[in-house]
């Protein structure tokens, strides 16, 4: 019946279907003809460069068991935050997404039935980024041509589904054809990276690297903050009522990070406020802290004295830091208390670093091994304070944009308020910042595309020479990313 649908053209739907891709060649390239073919000839040379995934949230599991992915709902909805977040802003519960209750009441059991929800409600995500990279994996990874909708949904979920028990589709498979050079994960101290040591130990060569995410045992706000300080003593066998032991527990757990590839810690701090007490002030803190007595300001002083702790060991031990302050996380309290953290209600703050960061600076701030990476979600910081800071200290250097601005717009904005005062040096190129693994190229691939544009763009400017260009676009897609997190 398909065959007798006719557009305007005359073509048999089938023969147009065939000849539209759900993605253009030239999708995020200047509309400007020169900019454009440029931006063409700057994209050649870093389409294909080994993908360097520095910063992201991927489950190590995947890479160390290899089992197939379940179905299109767990792959692309349940895990998801980005994709459920603009659902529920338009009126469906999570319950009917599927999406796991911290009480265990049901929720949709259907995959199918999840899918076709998605599938009917695809045009929310119209001009987002989530759609951007949706589609990049429908056609690049899938091989659909035909964009997802309410009478498609049932052959999108079963072709997934088809596809994804065939090896080509299990986790392994998928990094390899990704061309994944390295993926780093984060995991909290506690974790005893047992997937880590059984990639290392299978003999696949894939790289999966962890990072030392320490905010379960920094953060006295943190959930179960006093049971977690107790399970790191017996996990390192220090005694972590005492600020020294305690300190000397931290400093085994990176080393054993360490040991599984780890290069880098990462911080989630509301704000990034640093402390830089002297020692009996600091142990006084911490003995109020342990014994869950500190107020809501004493909370933030010893996150901040943590962050200067940590740069010491990182001085020491060479991980380079990555703060990643100024988000609001579980603004939506109902929400929070039903289905817990990560769920899409995370909202931006406004952050500052001036102020905030100087007793750390003060102190390390012209330390020759020190390293820091500098996220922000208050766009706002970006020309005023992080790039004359990290314009200024060599210990600074600023993050991609992170999380909301992880997008075309945002990464224009961030390159064109940056750059001026930072330079492109004092950037660390692209992180996905996923737990999302199949958009992993679909995200680096928008990164490529918007970085030679803007690149083309400051040549048509006359502000960069073409050789400069050149020279920097597999820098921004590859070379920075490994240099500044010290692959
Ligand atoms: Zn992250």
């Amino acid at each position: 019946m398909r065959r007798n649908l006719r557009y305007n053209s005359g073509r048999p739907v089938l023969e147009r279907v065939a000849a539209i891709a759900l993605l253009h060649d030239d999708r995020l390239f200047p509309a400007q003809p020169g900019a454009r073919a440029l931006a063409r000839s700057l994209y050649q040379t870093v389409r294909d460069l080994p993908i360097v995934s520095p910063h992201g949230h991927t489950d190590p599991a995947w890479f160390a068991l290899d089992e197939p992915f379940e179905n299109a709902t767990q792959l692309f909805i349940t895990p998801d935050h980005y994709v459920f977040r603009m659902l529920y802003s338009q009126g469906i519960p999570l319950e009917a997404l599927g999406v796991p209750t911290r009480d265990g009441t049901a929720t949709e059991p259907d995959a199918r039935t999840v899918w076709r929800i998605f599938a009917s409600h695809y045009h929310l995500f119209r001009a987002t980024p989530s759609r951007t990279w949706l589609d990049h994996v429908f056609q690049d990874v899938f091989g659909f041509a035909e964009r997802l909708c309410q009478a498609n949904a049932d052959t999108y979920f079963d072709r997934i589904g088809e596809a994804l028990a065939e090896p080509a589709f299990r986790p392994r498979a998928l990094f390899e054809r990704f061309n994944i050079e390295l993926l780093a994960t984060t995991e909290s101290p506690l974790d005893d990276l047992r997937h880590h040591q059984a990639i290392h130990d299978s003999g696949w060569p894939g790289r999966v690297i962890t990072t030392f995410r320490p905010d379960p045992v920094v953060d006295p706000d943190y959930e179960g903050f006093a049971g977690n300080l107790d399970a790191l003593g017996e996990l390192t066998g220090c005694d972590t009522t005492t600020w020294s032991g305690y300190l000397d527990a931290l400093r085994e757990r990176r080393a054993f990070f360490r040991t599984m590839g780890a290069t880098a810690t990462d911080h989630g701090h509301p704000t990034a406020a640093t402390r830089d007490l002297d020692a009996g002030d600091a142990e006084r803190l911490f003995r109020r802290v342990r014994a869950g007595a500190c107020s809501a300001a004493e909370a933030e002083d010893f996150r901040g004295q943590m962050l200067t702790e940590m740069a010491r060991m990182s001085i020491d031990d060479g991980l380079v830091m990555q703060i990643h302050p100024g988000s609001f996380r579980n603004h939506n309290a109902a929400l929070y208390a039903r289905f817990g953290r990560d769920r899409g209600a995370d909202i931006p703050t406004r952050t500052g670093y001036v102020a905030e960061l100087k007793p750390l600076l003060d102190r390390f701030g012209n330390e020759a091994r020190l390293r820091i990476i500098l996220f922000t979600l208050d766009e706002t910081t970006y020309s005023r304070e992080l790039a004359p800071l990290a314009g200024h200290y060599p210990v600074l250097k600023l993050g991609p944009p992170w999380w909301f601005h992880d997008s075309p717009e945002g990464m224009r904005r961030f390159r064109r308020q940056v750059i001026e005062t930072a330079g492109f040096y004092n950037t660390v190129g692209f992180n996905d910042d996923t737990r999302a693994f199949l958009s992993i190229p679909a995200r680096h691939d928008v990164a490529r595309r918007i970085d030679c544009g803007m690149l083309a763009e400051w040549v048509g400017e006359h502000l960069l020479d073409e050789d400069e260009a050149f020279e920097l676009a597999p820098l921004l897609a590859r070379g920075l990313a490994r240099e500044a997190y010290r692959l």
